[in-house]
Order: structure tokens, then C-alpha cells, then sequence
């Protein structure tokens, strides 16, 4: 087939000539690159085939279960799977777990006990987790279990700040909590080798300290995971890298056998652990989603790679840049203007193989000061594995965005975007 066929499809799609031979200039230039994100899937794509090779992945692990779930062959397989691929004892991977901060809430409210401190030396966590710890009181926090939590910030320069690490660990101090990636802040993300310094630089001060790593938006993205250096648990959401895309629900805990232990006996019940849990119809997807997330994986990373070099050769500011190594999926591009963040996301909707018609408008989201503008056509409610887009309206009208299941569908979202800002003429080709 030729380059041509693509070439009317995009237009009957809505992206002019312009825009695409834009893109295409900007794509052929990434070519390395995407070839150091394909040889990173392959590598990852091979410790997923090994793993589930070496637990005898069968037919029988996707029949599923109902009621107690008692002698689940799939559910005990997937969590051997996950502990292997991941390089852990155990693990915990269920349907049950609801979300990632559900799962980050189990890890730390299972391993953790009355009179302990935590310890964040990476600065603010995720929003969501400052009412989980109670850092905003809140109902059901760590807070009202008598769990104190002290935080050391980065420095200016993003680094570890050693000094006020040390004084921060004393004798109270159970639990490291470290987020891997930055989530909606501006700090740089995490590579595994960093979070392996820090891992030993604290293990030195107190041996018996639980490391966890918040892994969100992590997986897969380089060769090497949390647990290869010194973690104790890693910590994700199924609706994000790990699911594939094909997950509907779940989150994941992987770790050393006693964290995982605490974590099963918190989730169902003391005594019963791991031994309940239905895993209902899920099962297969979350085997299949584990299978392809290598690939989708490399694709939301290439998209991210593809959006932060357009819109840093058009003069906007985008973290990361356009050559800096990449720890996650996100990228935040500054649009500087609320019209070219609306823009921006219009873009991203209409390019979305589900809900393409709707138009995504700002509004007032319960629990941020702004209105916030989200695009998302995506087949599972809220994931962002999918290609998706938000930002609030404020200054400097920054979006975030992650995802692409495809490399081809995240291009056509940018190039959508590009689209957008090109015929309100908020940007010149
Ligand atoms: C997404 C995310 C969470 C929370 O996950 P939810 O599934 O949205 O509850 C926690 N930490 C980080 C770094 C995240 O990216």
C-alpha cells in the first residue's frame, strides 16, 4: 500500500496537508528513538512471555470464578505471573483492588500500625494520597489510626535532598513512600536507577525501613523495574500501563511476602487473605492486557515523544523536553492560552475512536479551585493508558496528557491537536 492511501484517509479524517507534512518532517526525525523504545518493548514483551511460560499459563486460568473464588487456578497463576514478571515474592492482583489509589491505600494501611511514621523524601505525593495519609484530614485516614507522616521536598534541582533525609528517619519511621512518577506536578519523574539510590541511601540509615515505590505510569517504560533495586513493593493501577488497555477494573501490589501478606489479609479479612476473591469474568483480560502492555506501552511513549517535539519546535514549553530520556508516559506541553488548551483537547476527542462526536467543555470538577477541560474517547471509563488529555484553566494553561493504545492513534490525536490550534490560528506552519 502506498504512503498516499494513508495520506487521503487523514484528510477524510480532517487533517490538512499542512498539518501532516508538518508531523511527518517531525517524525522522521525520531526514528532512533523509537528504535530505543521497540528494542525496550522487545525486551519487556520476553519477560512477560517468560513468565507466564514458567507458571504453565493454561485455558483452565481463564475460566474464572464466582461466590468465595476459593482454589481460583487463574487468579493464584496471574499473581505468580505478576510476582515473576516483576521480580517479587508475591503478589496481589484483583479485581477487587478498585483503582490505584485503592491499591496504594491498601499497601500502606496493611503495612503500617498504630504509632508508626511515614516518610515521603520525594516531596508531595499524589493528590488523591494526601487524604488516604490525612495530610488533608479526612474520614478513614492514616491520620485518625495514629500513622504520622513527616516529607523531605527535592531540591530546586529536582535532587535528593540527603541531608534532610537522614534527620527525617528515626526510630518511629516504618515506611518510605516513593512516587516514581510526577504525576501533575513539575518535579522530574523517577528513573529506576535514581529510585535504586535513594532505596540504599535510606536502608543504610535504618535497615528494617518498608520501601514502597508508587508505580504508576511506570511500567514497561524501561527494562528494568522498582523491585531489581531494593524496593520492598511496587504499587499500580490496571486501568493504566499494566492492563494493556484491555483490563476493565483492578490495581496490582507486588513485594516481599510479608508486605504481601498484610496487604491480603487487609483487603479481604485476617485469615482469609488470599484465598478469596472471585475473580468473575475479568481474568483473561487482565492475562492479555499484562501481554500486550510492552507494546502499548512503547506506543504511548512514542506519542508523548512525537507531541513534545511539534510543540517545542513551535516555541511552547514542554516537560519533558523533546530529547530528554523518558521514566514515564506523561507529557505536559504549556499552551499559554485558555483557547489553545480547549483547542488542544477538542483535538484529542475528535480523534478518539469512541466518542468522537462529543465535545469536550470546561467545568467546575469537585475538588479543584479551576475548571478543568478533559478529553477522553476512551473503551474504558477513565483510563489513561488510553490517549487522553486535561488540563486546568489557569495559568500557564498547561494540558497533560498520556496514553495511545496504538502509535498510530496517539499521532493522529497530536496531529488533530496540531489541527485545532492551526484553524483558530493560534499557531503558524
Ligand atoms: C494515577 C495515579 C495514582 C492514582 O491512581 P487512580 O487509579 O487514579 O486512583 C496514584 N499515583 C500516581 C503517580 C498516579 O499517576
Amino acid at each position: 500500500m502506498s504512503k498516499d492511501v494513508a495520506r487521503e484517509l487523514y484528510c477524510e479524517l480532517g487533517i490538512s496537508e499542512k498539518v501532516l507534512d508538518y508531523g511527518r518532517e517531525i517524525e522522521q526525525k525520531l526514528k532512533d528513538r523509537f528504535q530505543q523504545m521497540d528494542e525496550t518493548a522487545e525486551y519487556n514483551q520476553l519477560k512477560v512471555i517468560k513468565a507466564m511460560q514458567a507458571h504453565k499459563v493454561s485455558a483452565e486460568c481463564f475460566m474464572g470464578s464466582s461466590g468465595y473464588g476459593y482454589n481460583d487456578l487463574g487468579r493464584d497463576t496471574l499473581e505468580e505471573v505478576y510476582a515473576s514478571c516483576f521480580q517479587g515474592e508475591a503478589a496481589l492482583v484483583r479485581p477487587q483492588i478498585t483503582c490505584g489509589t485503592h491499591a496504594l491505600a491498601l499497601a500502606l494501611m496493611s503495612n503500617l500500625r498504630p504509632g508508626d511514621e511515614l516518610l515521603s523524601p520525594v516531596g508531595k505525593p499524589y493528590d488523591t494520597l494526601e487524604e488516604v495519609i490525612g495530610i488533608r484530614p479526612s474520614m478513614g485516614s492514616l491520620a485518625e489510626y495514629g500513622v504520622t507522616y513527616r516529607q523531605v521536598d527535592l531540591l530546586p534541582d529536582g535532587s535528593f535532598d540527603y541531608e534532610r533525609i537522614r534527620q527525617a528517619i528515626h526510630e518511629k519511621t516504618r515506611l518510605v513512600t516513593i512516587q516514581r512518577s510526577k504525576g501533575y506536578q513539575t518535579r522530574p519523574t523517577l528513573s529506576v536507577r535514581q529510585i535504586g539510590e535513594l532505596i540504599s541511601f535510606v536502608k543504610n540509615s535504618k535497615p528494617d525501613l518498608i520501601c514502597m515505590v508508587d508505580n504508576c505510569y511506570g511500567e514497561f517504560v524501561e527494562a528494568q523495574e522498582p523491585l531489581e533495586v531494593g524496593a520492598d513493593m511496587i504499587v499500580g493501577s490496571l486501568i493504566k500501563n499494566p492492563g494493556g488497555g484491555l483490563a476493565p477494573i483492578g490495581g496490582y501490589i507486588v513485594g516481599r511476602q510479608e508486605c504481601i501478606d498484610n496487604a491480603s489479609y487487609r483487603l479481604t479479612s485476617p485469615g482469609l487473605g488470599k484465598e478469596v476473591g472471585a475473580s468473575l469474568g475479568v481474568i483473561q483480560s487482565f492475562y492479555q492486557g499484562l501481554f500486550q502492555a510492552p507494546t502499548v506501552v512503547a506506543s504511548a511513549l512514542k506519542s508523548a515523544v512525537f507531541a513534545a517535539n511539534i510543540y517545542e519546535n513551535l516555541g511552547f514549553s514542554v516537560i519533558p523536553n523533546g530529547s530528554e530520556s523518558r521514566h514515564d508516559i506523561i507529557q505536559a506541553v504549556t499552551l499559554k492560552s485558555p483557547e489553545a488548551l480547549i483547542a488542544f483537547c477538542r483535538g484529542i476527542q475528535e480523534a478518539a475512536p469512541v466518542d468522537s462526536h462529543v465535545t469536550p467543555e470546561p467545568w467546575a470538577m469537585p475538588g479543584y479551585d479551576d475548571e478543568v477541560i478533559m478529553a477522553a474517547g476512551a473503551f474504558v471509563q477513565g483510563s489513561s493508558i488510553e490517549l487522553s488529555a486535561d488540563g486546568p484553566l489557569r495559568e500557564p494553561y498547561a494540558v497533560y496528557f498520556q496514553g495511545g493504545l496504538t502509535w498510530y492513534h496517539g499521532k493522529l490525536g497530536i496531529l488533530m491537536s496540531l489541527q485545532k490550534l492551526y484553524e483558530a490560528g493560534l499557531v503558524k506552519l
